[in-house]
């Protein structure tokens, strides 16, 4: 062939690097045009057939690996990759639901995950009921011919009750109905879904399998093929690709993921405990503590509890005084998100969150980091001397 224009030859390169590089870290694809061999090999490719590659919407060999390991971790046997928790959300919700469909969704559910039902409810046609998360075996009272998704979170992420799993999908499946799970909390570490009856396993990798605070990714994951394959139908059609640079973050924290958790785990407890003696602080909902709804649950059916709880402060401190002390703080910083190093500290509206919240007093939440818990406890200490400021 005669010799190439400068310009040809900055696109197209002979140069093929040595094979038999090994090395820990999981390669870096990024692609998304992906080269076939000949006609005949892109024209038998199925999108679906992980035994090979289609697309960089459907996969390369570092999302691949990331949906593998994901799912080695929670026991399942799929697992597809969205941008955020809330695209894990948003896909399950739009790959089991159409209008006229109902759908069953706890009270204390993550409320983006609140926002996009009662968004499908307005403009969809969907039915969108909300339940006592402590429903139990009463959850077979409320399910309806329509009804065709069910979803759970254990323990809900600002109140923190921990629902009876088993009981919700035993009475769920009586009636043929899969059960979501948003089990953010506790990491695929803490709480084994699948063997407790969950069919749909959401996590939030923005968490503590990122652990740096840095990534943005969700992922869901199936045991059955069925199921998997209508929620994989949905993946594709709303095009929900995730980056190759922040895959690869997510899949750099995976080794350390349980180490972190127990960490995390360790520090919550300590603060906690220490809150719990306190006078200004009424009660602390941390499932580890049988001050919080369904604490027997949790014990029964957990492993671990992770770093984020709640307290409810005595009803005599207002929100300002409140407000003041989460100001106060200095190792706790004030932000959304949790999962990482740094500790954080948060206030919610409680009483306009939930339909029949009881009480008065104010909620705020914590996530323990990875520091010191005497100083992280010293923090809040000197923080809540300013409430009375
Ligand atoms: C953070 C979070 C999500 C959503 O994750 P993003 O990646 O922030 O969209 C969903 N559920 C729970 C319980 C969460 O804490």
């Amino acid at each position: 062939m005669e010799k190439k224009s400068q310009q040809t030859r900055l696109v197209h390169n002979d140069y093929v690097a040595p094979a038999g590089f090994g090395a820990f870290p999981v390669p870096i694809h990024h692609a998304s045009t992906v080269l076939f061999a000949n006609v005949a090999a892109m024209r038998s490719r199925n999108w679906q057939d992980k035994s090979a590659y289609t697309y960089g919407l459907h996969g390369t060999p570092t999302t691949f690996t990331l949906e593998a390991r994901l799912a080695a971790i929670e026991n399942g046997n799929y697992c597809l990759l969205a941008p955020s928790g809330l695209a894990a959300i948003a896909m399950v919700h739009m790959a089991l639901l159409k209008s006229g469909d109902d759908v069953l969704i706890p009270d204390n559910i993550y409320n983006p995950n609140r926002e996009f039902a009662n968004w499908m409810a307005r403009d969809y046609g969907v039915q969108v009921r909300y339940y006592d998360p402590l429903v139990g075996a009463g959850m077979a009272k409320l399910l309806q011919d329509n009804t065709r998704l069910v979803w759970t979170e254990a323990p809900g992420s600002v109140s923190m009750e921990v629902p009876d799993i088993p009981a919700i999908c035993a009475a769920a499946h009586a009636r043929g109905i899969p059960v979501a799970l948003d089990n953010t909390w506790a990491a695929g570490i803490a709480f084994a879904a699948f063997d407790h009856g969950v069919d749909i396993v959401m996590q939030a990798l923005t968490k503590y399998q990122s652990g740096g605070s840095d990534v943005l990714m969700g992922a869901v994951i199936t045991q059955d093929e069925a199921l998997h394959r209508r929620i994989e139908d949905a993946h594709m059609r709303l095009g929900l690709g995730v980056s190759a640079d922040d895959t690869y973050l997510v899949l750099r924290g995976l080794p350390t993921l349980k180490l972190r958790f127990d960490a995390h785990d360790a520090g919550a407890r300590t603060v906690a405990a220490w809150l719990a003696q306190r006078p200004e602080i009424a009660r602390v909902l941390h499932p580890a503590f049988a001050d919080c709804p369904g604490h027997e649950t949790w014990q029964r059916d957990f492993t671990g509890a992770g770093g984020l709880f709640s307290v409810l402060f005595d009803e005599a401190y207002s929100e300002a005084q409140t407000d003041r002390f989460i100001d106060s703080l200095r190792l706790f910083k004030i932000g959304f998100s949790w999962g990482g190093a740094n500790s954080l500290c948060v206030p919610y509206r409680i009483q306009q969150m939930r339909r029949d919240w009881p009480g008065r007093g104010q909620l705020v939440r914590f996530n323990v980091g990875l520091e010191d818990p005497q100083d992280l406890i010293a923090d809040i200490a000197q923080a809540l001397a300013r409430l009375s400021d």
